[in-house]
């Protein structure tokens, strides 16, 4: 594999689990780097966890965020 498939599997990777989100930042495409994703859906807080679902506004590449308290 070389760098730019490896670099894909990982943010394909972290599109499922969910990468951070922060009122600063919002989520950062895991792909392409750009942040502030758009958000298709936000779910409501479960427990300590809140769940949102992206699309990069540069390559439309669709992942989930994680925010914490
Ligand atoms: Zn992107």
């Amino acid at each position: 594999m070389d760098a730019q498939t490896i670099k894909a599997v990982i943010a394909l990777c972290q599109s499922q689990t969910g990468v951070d989100y922060t009122r600063r930042h919002g989520a950062i495409c895991p792909l392409c780097g750009t942040p502030r994703a758009w958000v298709r859906r936000t779910m409501p807080w479960n427990g300590k966890i809140r769940e949102r679902y992206h699309k990069c506004r540069k390559c439309g590449f669709n992942f989930k965020s994680v925010e914490t308290e």
